[in-house]
Parts: C-alpha cells; sequence; structure tokens
C-alpha cells in the first residue's frame, strides 16, 4: 500500500523535527547562490539565525520576478558541473523560469514521483502512456523517471496527435495515463470519431490529471467516459514539477510531502500567515534540493490545507485542489470569478461538450463576459429548441454561481481552439477597448 511507509506515515513531530534539520542545510547551501548570498547580506542575516521552521519567517518571500532576474543561474548553489538537468516552467503567466538539479536532486524528485504513482495505484506490471510534453516542461521527464522507478512499462508518447494515442492505447494495453485535464476531454471526442469506447476499447484503469485547474465535475467526466479512476497532481517546476502533492486513493485531497517541502498559506494581499483550513496563497520551500534551493516561493496558486486525519493512514497534510492562480482571477463588474467556477457549472450539465472559451469585452465603460460553449454532437445537430433550452439553462447555471450574466454561444463540438498544453481559457480583449 505505501512505496515508503516509514517516510509516508511519519507522526508529524517527527516531520516537523526532520524539517528542522533540513531546513538549516537548505538555508546553509543557498547561501552559497549568488541571489541567496546577496539577499542574506543585505538583510544581515546569516544560516545560523535559521535554527528551526520557526526561524522561516525571517526569510523574505522567493517570487518567480526573482527567478526572472536573475536569470539564468543566479540561484544555483553548486559548481556549475554538478548540474545534470536543466527544466523550465511553462511561461503561462510571461517569461519561463528554468531549474538546475544535481543527479542527487533528479533521483529525489524520481522517487517523489514513484511514491506519489504508487499511492495512487500504478504497480510494476502496469502500462503507463504518458501523454505531457517531453522536453523542458517537468511533466514529461518527470512522470517517466517516477513511473520507470515503480517498475510500470513506460510508453514515452509526448503530447498531441491523438488518433495515434489512441491507437497506442489499444494495441499495447496501456492501463495508466498521465493527460491534462482539458486533453483528456478532448480525446473523448476523437474517440467518438474512431467509433472506439476506452471502456470497451482499452484497458485503461488509472488517469492522473495535472498541469491545470480543473473541478471534481471534471475529474468524474473523465472517470465516466474513461472507466478509471483519476487522480489529482499537482506540482511546479520551481518546486521540481510533479510530485509536490497527489490525491491517495480517497480522493479527499491532495498529500503533500513535508518530508521535502515546508508548507505555509498566506493571504495574497497582506501576506501575512493564514490558519489551517483558511483559502490563500501556497508557499513552498524545498527541503532536498542542493543543485537550485528556493526558499518561500510564492506559488501564486491559492488552496487551502485540509484539517484533520485521512484515512489511507498518511500523515502528510491535505490541499484543496487548486482553485487557479492570483493571476486567473477575473474583475467583472465588481465581481472576483474564477475560471474554475465556470468550468465546473459547465461540466455538471447534460449535453455540454468538452471545451469552453470565455471572452471579456468592454463596451461602454462596461464589461461583458462571453461563454463559448462547445455543445454535444447529438444536441447540436438537433432541433432548434433543444438547443436554445441548453442556452437558457447555462446562462441560469452559470448565474447563480457567478452573479452576473454572460452571453452565451453554443458552438459546434472541436471547434474552439485547442493547445496540447494546458488549456487558455480566457480572452481578455477589455484592455485595448478601454
Ligand atoms: P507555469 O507556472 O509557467 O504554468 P509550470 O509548468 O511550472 O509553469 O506549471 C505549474 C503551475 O501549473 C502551477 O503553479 C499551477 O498553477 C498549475 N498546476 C499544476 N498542476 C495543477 C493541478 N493539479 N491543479 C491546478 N493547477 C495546477
Ligand atoms: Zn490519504
Amino acid at each position: 500500500m505505501y512505496w515508503n511507509r516509514e517516510a509516508e506515515t511519519m507522526p508529524m513531530e517527527r516531520v516537523r523535527k526532520l524539517q528542522d534539520t533540513l531546513l538549516r542545510d537548505t538555508v546553509a547551501q543557498a547561501a552559497g547562490s549568488h541571489f541567496y548570498g546577496e539577499r542574506f547580506a543585505a538583510l544581515g542575516l546569516t544560516p545560523a539565525d535559521i535554527r528551526s521552521v520557526d526561524d522561516l519567517s525571517k526569510i523574505p518571500f522567493t517570487t518567480k520576478d526573482d527567478l526572472r532576474e536573475d536569470w539564468p543561474y543566479g540561484f544555483v548553489a553548486v559548481p556549475r558541473e554538478e548540474l545534470v538537468r536543466m527544466h523550465s516552467s511553462s511561461g503561462t503567466t510571461g517569461r519561463a523560469t528554468v531549474i538546475f538539479h544535481t543527479a542527487d536532486d533528479l533521483d529525489a524528485w524520481t522517487d517523489l514521483l514513484a511514491r506519489s504513482m504508487y499511492m495512487a495505484g500504478m504497480r510494476k506490471g502496469d502500462v503507463f502512456q504518458n501523454m505531457m510534453t517531453y522536453s523542458l516542461f517537468t511533466g514529461g521527464l518527470g512522470f517517466h523517471y517516477g513511473a520507470e522507478r515503480v517498475g510500470a512499462l513506460v510508453i514515452p508518447v509526448g503530447a498531441g496527435n491523438s488518433k495515434r494515442q489512441i491507437q497506442l492505447m489499444s494495441d499495447f494495453g496501456t492501463t495508466a495515463m498521465h493527460i491534462i485535464p482539458s486533453y483528456a476531454l478532448h480525446l473523448s471526442s476523437v474517440f467518438e470519431e474512431m467509433g472506439l469506447d476506452p471502456r470497451r476499447d482499452t484497458a485503461l484503469k488509472l488517469a492522473f490529471l495535472g498541469a491545470e485547474p480543473h473541478s471534481e465535475e471534471t475529474r468524474r467526466r473523465v472517470e465516466d467516459y474513461y472507466g478509471v479512476k483519476a487522480f489529482n497532481s499537482y506540482g511546479l517546476s520551481e518546486m521540481n514539477g510533479p510530485g509536490v502533492s497527489f490525491e491517495c486513493s480517497c480522493q479527499c485531497g491532495m498529500h503533500i510531502w513535508e518530508d521535502n517541502f515546508i508548507v505555509e498559506v498566506i493571504d495574497p494581499k497582506t501576506m501575512e500567515p493564514l490558519d489551517e483550513g483558511e483559502e490563500g496563497e501556497l508557499v513552498l520551500t524545498t527541503l532536498k534540493r542542493r543543485g537550485m534551493p528556493i526558499l518561500r516561493y510564492r506559488t501564486k496558486d491559492l488552496t487551502r490545507i485540509i484539517p484533520g486525519d485521512c484515512p489511507c493512514g498518511r500523515t502528510h497534510r491535505r490541499i484543496e485542489r487548486i482553485k487557479g492562480r492570483t493571476d486567473d482571477m477575473m474583475i467583472i463588474k465588481g465581481v472576483n470569478i474564477f475560471p474554475i467556477q465556470i468550468e465546473k457549472r459547465l461540466m455538471d450539465i447534460p449535453g455540454v461538450g468538452s471545451n469552453f472559451q470565455i471572452i471579456l469585452e468592454r463596451k461602454d465603460y462596461n464589461d461583458h463576459m462571453i461563454v463559448k460553449v462547445e455543445v454535444q454532437r447529438e444536441i447540436f445537430t438537433g432541433n432548434l429548441k433543444q438547443l436554445e433550452d441548453l442556452r437558457r439553462k447555462i446562462i441560469e447555471e452559470l448565474k447563480s454561481d457567478i452573479l452576473i450574466t454572460p452571453k452565451v454561444e453554443l458552438v459546434e463540438p472541436n471547434s474552439l481552439p485547442k493547445t496540447e498544453g494546458k488549456a487558455v481559457r480566457v480572452i481578455d480583449n477589455r484592455e485595448r477597448q478601454q
């Protein structure tokens, strides 16, 4: 049941002690980098000032902009020749950041992924199809090595080329897949096009969904359509990539591996720490990375720590599914809205297809939201009344959640733009319409 019982079920008091030791090492290591060397000097801080996790607040937060500014090697804390791998972020919110690893860093990361996938039920003997981009993106190689360590047969197909994905799945008996949730929804329409049904024509039983926010409703759709159990996988390149936090078989929040990361949740406005259970921005500190330690990294991801123990017996605390990034928040007519609220409602409405897009416009000094929604083929080609009923239902459902009335346009399946990577949900045209 456990990949590493000792590490996964360690009592919290021991985790805290371990964190103190690892934090001291990490801070001493970080002091050797250009960035933290200068930062500590400017604050008159020495590694000896950080004795335990209680001292963490003496260290300022690190941001994505810090990483961008001390480009490219400013955070590296080992001699250059000890680095064996570079990765980068996807660049979703601006210039991508780069991360470097030593061989030991990669080993620790691989172990976290093996632990995570094993926790969700993958075993030696499984056939694992990795449908994430290989290359600088961490979701490809990260999962790849983790799955090999578990002992699965890995099909390193990478992203895109949907028909080939399906062919591989059915020919080689894929049992587990790693897939971006919006792509999993899209792929279902390709299955339909090919006249195939994953429940009948594949041996799939597990899906790891990660890299972008998605709702419980999307998870359910993926589970129902593919006949799998789907697990939420969270990570970010700055903290290695996937393997930071992952769901166990309870599917009741994601365990965050506290023997590898220190977890804080702060109010993104005041930057004050929040209590367990309160929603805010996740802040993480690496504890096992030598090549490029990062202290108190502001992830910009919104979540909360779920209070209480998990029935699976693992002691590491759980975070709730990510609501989105602080940057994802749309302010429309003074109302704060996250794309996931819209996704959640849409995915719960029968007849709604696999893709949608939110367009924001400004006319006569007023904000307008247009939601384009793909509908299922039989509805799209069905009678007009049915289509209109669905449109009204969508407006009603969205309005009850986001409190404003969006304009809803129903469109043909597969007609909205798709990406191979993270879905682009919002097109904001308001700036140029001021
Ligand atoms: P970028 O920050 O440029 O997108 P990354 O590839 O490092 O680059 O992506 C990490 C980010 O992706 C996270 O900070 C988070 O916003 C998002 N993300 C990753 N996994 C999940 C998940 N399971 N749920 C929600 N968001 C996720
Ligand atoms: Zn659990």
